[in-house]
């Protein structure tokens, strides 16, 4: 936006039917300031940074000024919270427009926390600094991972004192992302709008995300077969670096494929795959081992939205949908097993390997082994001493993963070099998150959070190793809490 001078934000979702957004203008907010400036992300889109920086375009981010000729709206969505269907919508986010980069990705632009809209219910729909923060440096540490996500531009403090259980400062996201578009986007459709909004919705989702989908003979069959593959592709990088969501919700599902929505969201230090950290999740519904699972429950809600879509006998069409729903498991357990092979330095596949990966697994969680520490000491080759590696277990395990090294043709010097991509050295550890958060919200000192947001910019950086990040306190181990932050 304002890009070479004059560029402005396009609005193609406001091309769909009126009842998927409401028109809404950013609320004005007394005194925002800049606190976070992702330059990387500024610099790939092609933004105007100068700009920017200026009070204008400070203004611009807060939400204070909207640029000419473009449309702010709060998008309509409904979805499954816990199990449980209902109306939902942009109660704390709006849409400024989308965004061309230079290479034509189209980019929604969102303000998160900039005030009430319709979907707002009881809520004010703002945001306080803490949540907002954590956002930033958990989404661009899954972008250092590799792993799809909304982006997050900027960070601005409002100037607002936004009651929560306390007095908090308010504060402004500029999230990035793909779309908006959520499974719980395709439920607001099928459950309370007609046939024609749903089509209008799948059709403009092809055109924004499968583009190669239109020609083809069945398009929507297509959209949630991709929708599928791109979910088992991402749930399997989540579970490779011990990501935990938290709530994965249906609204809380993109069909572009990208993480959204940090809120509760956390690394499992320890392996366990109990791991629950969000307050809120007290049946454990979206712990670690859980996801994969939820994302299929996710998508057999998608399928249910599309059904109208897929078939004009809809007994054909539930066949179709099981069907392709059915094959998120078995690509989910191919592109984790994958990667889980590529962890441990093995190129080709043996049927020995599933075995092998589940025996580290299983001591891993005996002995309570830090997770990537683990996968971090057997790429270096550094075992440091603890319960695991004392362990005789341990021992003939490796044993048999490094007789299995070296009966592969590649080298050992590639194996290691495969490792190395595929185990980050540091991840955004809970106590180091903590930390930042603390001191820049009540000490004003970003110093710390800056340095974690670039040290998370190269997890893969074996050159450059950084221990300051990798050690875990002890009372940091057990018990850690998220809240879902508003
Ligand atoms: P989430 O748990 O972040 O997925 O949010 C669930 C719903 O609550 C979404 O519809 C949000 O827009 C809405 N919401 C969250 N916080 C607020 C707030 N402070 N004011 C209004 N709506 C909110
Ligand atoms: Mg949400
Ligand atoms: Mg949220």
């Amino acid at each position: 936006f304002v890009e070479n001078k004059c560029k402005m934000l396009e609005n193609t979702y406001i091309t769909l039917p009126e009842a998927f957004f409401s028109r809404q203008s950013p609320s004005k907010v007394p005194s925002p300031q800049l606190i976070l400036w992702n330059e990387n992300l500024a610099e790939k889109m092609g933004l105007d940074i100068d700009f920017f920086k200026s009070k204008e375009g400070v203004e611009v981010l807060a939400g204070n000024k909207v640029l000419q000729g473009t449309t702010p709206i709060a998008q309509a969505y409904a979805g499954h919270q816990f199990g449980y269907f209902t109306m939902l919508g942009d109660g704390r986010a709006i849409l400024l427009g989308e965004y061309l980069t230079k290479e034509e990705e189209r980019l929604d632009i969102q303000l998160k926390g900039s005030g009430r809209t319709p979907y707002s219910r009881r809520g004010d729909g703002k945001a306080t600094l803490g949540p907002m923060l954590r956002e930033y440096i958990i989404s661009e540490g899954m972008k250092g991972l590799g792993i799809p996500t909304t982006r997050s531009l900027a960070v601005l403090t409002t100037g607002e004192t936004i009651m929560r259980e306390t007095s908090l400062p308010g504060a402004i996201l500029v999230r990035v992302a793909k779309s908006h578009i959520r499974v719980g986007t395709f439920q607001y459709a099928s459950q309370f709008q007609t046939k024609e909004e749903l089509k209008a919705l799948a059709d403009y989702t092809l055109e924004r995300h499968f583009k190669e989908g239109i020609s083809k003979e069945a398009p929507y069959m297509y959209l949630l077969q991709e929708v599928v593959r791109r979910q088992a592709e991402l749930i399997a990088k989540w579970q490779l670096v011990g990501f935990i969501h938290g709530v994965m919700n249906t609204d809380n599902m993109t069909i572009s494929g990208e993480t959204i929505d940090y809120g509760p969201c956390a690394f499992m230090d320890s392996y366990n795959p109990d791991t629950v950290f969000s307050s809120i999740d007290t049946n454990g519904r979206y712990a670690y081992q859980n996801q994969p699972k939820m994302a299929a429950w996710n998508l057999a809600r998608f399928a249910e939205a599309l059904l109208p879509l897929l078939h004009e006998d809809q007994a054909e069409a539930v066949k179709l949908a099981e069907k392709e729903v059915n094959q998120f498991f078995t690509l989910y357990h191919s592109f984790w097993y994958e990667g889980m092979r590529r962890k441990l330095g093995l190129f080709h596949e043996n049927q020995m390997d599933q075995s092998l990966i589940e025996a580290l697994l299983g001591l891993m969680q005996k002995y309570n082994a830090d997770y990537t520490n683990t996968f971090r000491q057997l790429t270096l080759n550094q075992l440091t001493s603890s319960n695991l590696t004392a362990s005789e277990e341990f021992k003939a395990w490796l044993d048999l993963w490094q007789q299995r090294l070296k009966a592969q043709k590649e080298s050992l010097e590639a194996a290691r070099s495969l490792m190395e991509k595929n185990n980050p050295t540091i991840i955004p550890r809970n106590h180091r998150v903590e930390e930042a958060l603390e001191q820049a919200v009540i000490h004003k000192d970003y110093s710390i959070l800056e340095a974690l947001v670039r040290a998370l910019q190269n997890p893969y950086d074996y050159q450059n190793l950084n221990d300051d990040y990798t050690v875990v306190p002890e009372s940091f181990t057990c018990g850690y809490k998220t809240y879902c932050g508003t």
